[in-house]
């Protein structure tokens, strides 16, 4: 059987691991941080990428790599690697192509801790970052690169603002220049939209989000389309198309192709030096989590859907953002590119700006208050007073996010009650 031709649903159930006879129905949890081997040769072709094996769960671990494997699958990609957060799967993404001196083009409606990372942390290595809108036209994205530039970056759907961004137009841009796309998928997840499709190079996620979805461990995913062609431009990427010294002059691009040059070299050379692992424990959570994501995207969309109609329909609310709600900003965009629902996630202001939104927050009994968001329990956050509080009032308009900004995570619950819920709290008011 042909995994790839398998329908998502089925994907998540069954890819990545196919058991021998007699061997484990689950997934095995592979508990152990090193492999033996009988001679020292055996373990010399693995240290120079000369044979493919475990030696060290810093590099790599079986459980993680079927985890990887089928989220691999899922996203239509070449290859995969699982890392220990989100935040270590778009660090490593970028720094995996840009070092110091280079330069990256990001959507500026991402997640604050992505933000952060990239306007701070990076900064700090020597890589420069120029923000455009999500929204912003093919010339004046095309006008942000620059001779330096080493990859263009967004989020299918961007948390918290919720702006769907038009990864096909990103993509062509991307190409035209040589660069490749990253898009980070996170809220979306490969059941509702595959970048991959529309032209991206490269998938990240936090799998600490839907994929896990019960708020039970954090962890992170990069996925390669195998469809970016290194070689074709040398001169522009070096780590992947000159010999890495560290491992006797072998060069990624040409020793693993375009299928699996990137996330060797991020495993061989990344995790090696920066060990953001995933543990097996937190792999083989995330597999369950993976087991059912399509069903619950289904509920959390639904829900999401019902509660987005319902506030916008009161006048205790002065705007509502979703991007599947008729008459949104993106709901065209979204037809497009998630045509079966976009996420669980709804954005609104409460008329009465910060208080009433601390006010609506505080009285709400099955809705916590978490700066989590996207698992089975309904949670929401008042992102300028939480995750985004290190943001100045630019930075914030520039991402999207208003100061009455409430973020709404529909979980898997009845709509019904999540709606009785939300109308006492905004009563209270
Ligand atoms: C949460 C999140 C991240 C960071 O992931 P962690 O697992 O918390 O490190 C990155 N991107 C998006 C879109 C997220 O929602």
């Amino acid at each position: 059987m042909d995994e790839k031709n398998l329908n998502v649903g089925t994907k998540c159930v069954q890819a990545g691991y196919h058991p021998g006879n007699g061997e484990p129905r689950e997934v095995p949890i592979i508990q152990s941080t090193t492999f033996k081997y009988n001679t020292s040769e055996d373990m010399g072709k693995l240290f120079d990428l000369e044979a493919s094996g475990y030696f060290y769960s810093r590099l790599q671990n079986p459980t993680c790599d079927i985890v990887a494997a089928k989220i691999a699958a899922l996203e239509g990609g070449s290859a995969a690697m699982l890392t220990g957060s989100g935040q270590a799967a778009n660090f490593f993404a970028t720094f995996n192509i840009a070092q110091a001196g280079d330069h990256i083009v990001s959507s500026s409606s991402i997640y604050g801790g992505t933000f952060n990372l990239f306007n701070v942390t990076m900064r700090k290595m020597g890589i420069d970052f120029t923000f455009v809108s999500p929204d912003c036209t093919e010339e004046e994205l095309q006008a942000a690169i620059k001779p330096n530039t080493k990859a263009v970056f967004g989020e299918t759907i961007a948390n918290p603002a919720l702006t769907v961004l038009d990864i096909e137009m990103f993509a062509k841009v991307a190409h035209k220049n040589g660069l490749p796309l990253i898009i980070d998928n996170t809220f979306a997840t490969p059941v509702n939209c595959r970048p991959i499709e529309f032209g991206a190079d490269i998938v990240t996620h936090s799998t600490t989000k839907y994929m896990d979805g019960h708020g039970s461990a954090v962890g992170g995913a990069i996925v390669d389309s195998g469809k970016f062609d290194w070689m074709a431009h040398a001169d522009k990427f070096p780590g992947l198309c000159t010999p890495d010294e560290s491992y006797h002059g072998i060069t990624y691009a040409e020793k693993f192709g375009m299928g699996g040059a990137f996330i060797t070299k991020c495993t061989a050379q990344l995790m090696r030096d920066l060990g953001s692992v995933q543990s097996p424990q937190s792999a083989y959570l995330l597999n369950i989590g993976l087991e059912s994501l399509h069903v619950r995207m289904k509920r959390h969309c639904e829900n999401g859907l019902k509660v987005a109609e319902f506030l916008k329909s009161s006048d205790k609310v002065s705007w509502v953002t979703y991007p599947s709600l008729e008459g949104d900003k993106y709901y065209e965009r979204a037809k497009k590119y998630l045509p079966n629902g976009s996420c669980g996630v709804v954005s609104f202001g409460v008329k009465g700006g910060k208080p009433a939104a601390e006010k609506f927050m505080k009285a709400l009994k099955i809705a916590a208050i978490e700066t989590h968001v996207a698992d089975a329990r309904t949670c929401c956050l008042h992102p300028a007073s939480a995750t985004h509080r290190q943001l100045t009032e630019q930075e914030l308009i520039d991402c999207g996010i208003s100061s009455d900004l409430v973020r709404f995570s529909c979980g898997l619950e009845d709509a019904e009650d999540l709606i009785a819920d939300i109308k006492q709290a905004l009563d209270s008011i």
